[in-house]
């Protein structure tokens, strides 16, 4: 078992910041505009449970970037919330989106709760107590916020009603990722899986590869990690190791998406798949497999077992699971990493795409969005692949530089 990371999050983003604009030789004082967030909120919310207790969840907004555009990213429920990991995830999403050249800035936000120990109607008041505390900060040209880890199209539903009586008028661009029948958008829900297949299949088809019989280990069975599972096993791939908080397992004939699915639903580990033999959580990153899909949280791969990682490549579909020092061992090994500000940005195009469906009263079919989604993300796996050869460096610094370019742009064309 590795150690448990101390890293900051916070830190590694700046280290990231920093080692890009060296190599595209930005300049040092715009630079330091990016280096804190333009607004860090936070807040004790107070909600009245089911027996009448009332308990405080201290929660947090961080507004990264505004320069390309409203605030936007997603918000966490998740008991190892903390300010230094929401103000890491907003700069994640000021990169993200613009590596996909979306009209957007970035943002993120999160509460310290474990949500499964909360009843429904818990749930909803906490959800509904962010809005209210937040509400002046928050809004369709201001920062729009989006599910993200524990949370999801209902709990956005009762987010967006909570709006939308505060303002007074129904207001559906003020958060993504929303049930379809509440102005959400037709393939949001497999957004973030479906756009790291579109980036990894563009990725091996530079390389002359293909999916079909490559072996995947995928960290985490969240919405995005289960989704993947599905479409990587439709695509030929077989994914032979998977895991969950309850537990890791492998299992050599590969594992099928609908049985996980199901043992989600009962409420079960995926480590309790029949047939599956149970593995160390820390064990599944060092497999011998040939793609290795971190989709769980932050500071997974690190100094300590990059040196031990056997995967060929690794698809970040988690934010941040990668340090720095990981990062940099990892490339010198040879084995690429396809960064989470590339690999998992279908989320938040897909959410773009909601807004821009919102703005003009019209819904689009899930094959126009599915169509616009792939080329987006096969564009700008392209450009990622181009900058990073460009500058002989790794693929992160390629997205980074990318997005930095553009981002800076837009200071220098707003006079900032
Ligand atoms: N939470 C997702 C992310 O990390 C989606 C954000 C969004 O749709 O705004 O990218």
């Amino acid at each position: 078992m590795n150690p448990p990371s101390l890293e900051s999050p916070f830190e590694n983003a700046r280290k990231q910041m920093l080692d890009a604009a060296d190599i595209a030789g930005f300049s040092k004082n715009t630079v330091k505009k990016l280096l804190e967030p333009e607004r860090v909120l936070k807040s004790n919310l107070v909600v009245e449970m089911d027996d009448g207790d009332v308990r405080s969840f201290p929660s947090f907004r961080s507004q990264h970037s505004s320069a390309r555009g409203p605030y936007k990213g997603g918000i966490r429920f998740h008991p190892g919330v903390t300010e230094d990991e929401v103000m890491a995830l907003s700069v994640w999403m000021s990169m993200k989106t613009a590596v996909l050249d979306l009209p957007l800035g970035g943002g993120k936000g999160g509460v310290v709760v474990d949500p499964s120990k909360l009843s429904q109607t818990e749930l909803e008041r906490l959800s509904r107590a962010y809005v209210a505390r937040f509400f002046r900060y928050l809004g369709p040209g201001t920062d729009v916020p989006a599910p993200d880890v524990n949370t999801n199209p209902k709990i956005m539903a009762w987010m967006v009603d909570e709006y939308s009586r505060l303002a007074g008028k129904w207001t559906p661009g003020a958060f993504t990722g929303k049930p379809l029948s509440a102005g959400g958008s037709k393939g949001r829900d497999r957004a973030t899986a479906q756009g790291a297949f579109f980036v990894l299949s563009e990725f091996l088809a530079e390389e002359g590869q293909s999916l079909q019989g490559k072996t995947v280990a995928v960290e985490g069975a969240g919405n995005a990690g289960l989704t993947m599972i599905g479409i990587l096993h439709a695509a030929g791939a077989k994914v032979v190791a998977v895991s969950d908080s309850g537990g890791a397992a492998h299992l050599a004939e590969g594992f099928d998406d609908q049985i996980l699915a199901r043992l989600k639903k009962e409420r079960k580990s995926v480590s309790e798949y029949p047939g599956a033999k149970k593995i160390g959580a820390d064990e599944l990153l060092e497999l011998d497999v040939d793609i290795l899909v971190p989709a769980a949280l932050e500071n997974r791969l690190t100094a300590t077992n990059a040196p031990k990682v056997r995967a060929k490549l690794v698809l970040e579909l988690a934010n941040g699971p990668t340090t720095p020092e990981a990062d940099a061992i990892l490339f010198k090994r040879g084995i690429p990493v396809i960064p989470d500000i590339l690999a998992n940005a279908g989320g938040v195009t897909v959410s773009y795409f909601e807004q821009a469906q919102n703005d003009s009263n019209f819904h689009w079919t899930a094959e126009e969005v599915a169509v616009k989604l792939e080329s987006r993300m096969r564009s700008a796996t392209r450009d990622v692949v181009d900058k990073a050869r460009e500058h002989g460096r790794e693929l992160r610094m390629g997205a980074f530089v990318l997005a930095m370019g553009r981002i800076i742009a837009a200071m220098d064309a707003r006079g900032w």
